[in-house]
C-alpha cells in the first residue's frame, strides 16, 4: 500500500494521458456549462480523499482539456512539454522549494545561476548579464522595461524607484507598429501610456521599417526608450535589430528587444542572419515555454547590465536574510518575492537535450512550417501570406462569393470541429487569416501532412 495514494493516482493518470495524447482530438469536446456541471457545485465543506479527488479532477477536466502538449496542436505559439521537464516539475513540486533567495533553497539560487550562463551562452547575449526567472515573456518585457526606465530617468539624475513618474523628465517610448500586446501591456503597467507611445510603421511582414524609425528618432529628445521585437506573433519576422540598435545608440537610448520565441533564432547559425545584431541590445525577453517546449509559466528577462536591473526590482528589507556576494537572490531579479523554482525544468531541458537538440527541435519546427506551406498553397483559392522564415504560416481562402474574410473564417471553425489539428486566427493587415505556429518538440512530418489534407478537406467542404 502506497503512503500516497494520490501521488499514484496523478503519476498514472499522467501517463495514461500522455501516452495517448497524440491520437486524442486537439480541441476541447466539453461546453462551458458541462464543465462547470461536474466540476463545481457548492462549496466543499467536509474532507474527500486525496486520491479520489485526483482521480474525479483527471476524469471530470479531460473533456476540457486541449492537447497542446501533443503534435498538432498550431494554435498561438505555444510549444509543448518535454516528458524529462514535466518530470521535473513533479520533483520540484515534491521539493517545494522558494526561489526567492539563496539561503530558502540554495539548489535553485545554484541552478539559476548555472542557467543564466547556459542560456546566455545558447543566445550568443554577453555573459556580463543577469537574468530574471519570471511567469513568462509579458512578466519579462516588464522586468526589462523597468531597467530601461530606471537607467534612462538616471542618467538625467533622477530616481524613479524613489521619486516616482509623475515629476520626472519626460521619456519617450518608440515601439514598432507591430509590437507585440504584451509589450504594450508591460509599458502601461510602468506608467507609459498606450497612446503616449511613439508607433513607427511597419512593413508588410511586420518589421519595423528603418526609414520610418529614422523619423521617429528625429522627434524625440530626451530620456529615450526603443523596443525592438524579434519574431512577430503572426508573421515570425524579425525587425531589423541591428539596424535599429546602431541608431538608437547613436540617440542614447536604451534598447529592448520583446523575443518571445524568435529571440531563439539566435542560436542557430542559419537563422541568426535574421537577428543579426541582436547581441549589441541593452535588454532582451524571452520565454521557455514556447520555443523550448518547459512547462507553462517559464521566461527569462534578460539584462546586458545587472546595475539597473537590480535597481529596478531589488526590494531590500532587514529580515531578507542576504548571505555572501556570490549568493544568488533571485527576487533581486524579478517583480515577485516567494516563487516556484521554475528553473528545474529548464535545468533539466537543457542538460537533456544539450545545444545540439535544442538547435536541432528549432530547425525541424521551421522545416515542419515551411512543409505546411507547401502541402497548402498548390490547392487553388489558398493563399500563403507571409514569407515562411521561422516557424509560423498565415494562410487566407478565397471565396466564390469574393467574402474571403468569411470563408477563412468558416475554414478555421470547421478545423477546431473536426480536430485533427488546431488553428487559431487573426487579422493579419486588414485579412482575416489562419494563424499556423509550429513549435512543439514532437511534431512529425506526418502530423504536418495529416493536419494539411484536413484543413483542405476543411475548405473543400465550404
Ligand atoms: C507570446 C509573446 C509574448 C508574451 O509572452 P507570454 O509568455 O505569453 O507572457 C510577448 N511577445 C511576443 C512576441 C510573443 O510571441
Amino acid at each position: 500500500m502506497s503512503t500516497h495514494p494520490e501521488l499514484d493516482c496523478a503519476y498514472q493518470r499522467s501517463l495514461a494521458y500522455l501516452n495517448q495524447v497524440a491520437r486524442r482530438r486537439v480541441g476541447a469536446a466539453a461546453t462551458r456549462q458541462a464543465l462547470l456541471d461536474s466540476l463545481g457545485g457548492p462549496l466543499p465543506v467536509g474532507a474527500d480523499d486525496p486520491a479520489r479527488v485526483i482521480e474525479r479532477l483527471a476524469e471530470r477536466a479531460d473533456p476540457g482539456l486541449v492537447a497542446t502538449v501533443g503534435p498538432r496542436y498550431f494554435g498561438f505559439v505555444t510549444g509543448g512539454a518535454v516528458p524529462v521537464t514535466v518530470a521535473a516539475e513533479w520533483l520540484a513540486a515534491s521539493w517545494d522549494q522558494n526561489g526567492a533567495m539563496y539561503a530558502m533553497s540554495p539548489a535553485t539560487a545554484v541552478l539559476e545561476d548555472i542557467v543564466a550562463g547556459w542560456v546566455t551562452e545558447l543566445l550568443g547575449l554577453p555573459r556580463t548579464c543577469s537574468v530574471g526567472f519570471v511567469t513568462g515573456c509579458h512578466m519579462a518585457n516588464f522586468t526589462c522595461l523597468a531597467a530601461a526606465r530606471h537607467e534612462v530617468l538616471r542618467r538625467t539624475g533622477w530616481n524613479v524607484e524613489a521619486d516616482g513618474l509623475q515629476r520626472a523628465p519626460r521619456v519617450a517610448v518608440v515601439v514598432g507598429s507591430e509590437a507585440h500586446v504584451s509589450a504594450v501591456g508591460a509599458l502601461r503597467l510602468l506608467g507609459f501610456g498606450a497612446n503616449e507611445l511613439v508607433r513607427v510603421q511597419a512593413d508588410s511582414q511586420g518589421r519595423m521599417r528603418v526609414d520610418a524609425l529614422d523619423g521617429a528618432l528625429d522627434r524625440c529628445d530626451g530620456p529615450l526608450i526603443v523596443c525592438a521585437q524579434v519574431g512577430n506573433v503572426n508573421t515570425g519576422a524579425s525587425d531589423p535589430v541591428g539596424d535599429i540598435v546602431s541608431r538608437a545608440h547613436a540617440r542614447g537610448a536604451w534598447v529592448h528587444v520583446d523575443g518571445a520565441f524568435g529571440l531563439w533564432a539566435a542560436a542557430v547559425p542559419e537563422l541568426a542572419p535574421l537577428v543579426a545584431g541582436v547581441e549589441n541590445a541593452d535588454s532582451w525577453a524571452t520565454d521557455a515555454h514556447k520555443w523550448l517546449n518547459v512547462p507553462y509559466d517559464s521566461g527569462l528577462a534578460i539584462v546586458a547590465n545587472p546595475a539597473p536591473h537590480r535597481a529596478a526590482m531589488g526590494t531590500p528589507a532587514s529580515y531578507l536574510e542576504r548571505g555572501a556576494d556570490e549568493e544568488r537572490v533571485g527576487m533581486d531579479w524579478v517583480p515577485e518575492s516567494s516563487r516556484r523554482a521554475r528553473v528545474i525544468a529548464l535545468y533539466t531541458l537543457v542538460r537533456t537535450l544539450g545545444r545540439d537538440g535544442i538547435l536541432d527541435l528549432i530547425r525541424r519546427n521551421c522545416r515542419l512550417a515551411r512543409r505546411m506551406a507547401t502541402r497548402l498553397s498548390p490547392q487553388a483559392g489558398v493563399t500563403i501570406l507571409n514569407e515562411v522564415v521561422l516557424n509560423q504560416v498565415l494562410v487566407a481562402f478565397d471565396a466564390p462569393d469574393g467574402d474571403h474574410d468569411a470563408m477563412t473564417r468558416a475554414v478555421i471553425a470547421r478545423v477546431q470541429q473536426d480536430g485533427t489539428c488546431w488553428a487559431g486566427g487573426a487579422i493579419w493587415q486588414g485579412r482575416q487569416v489562419m494563424r499556423i505556429s509550429v513549435s512543439n518538440w514532437s511534431t512529425t512530418e506526418d502530423d504536418i501532412d495529416r493536419s494539411a489534407d484536413a484543413i483542405l478537406q476543411c475548405y473543400a467542404a465550404g
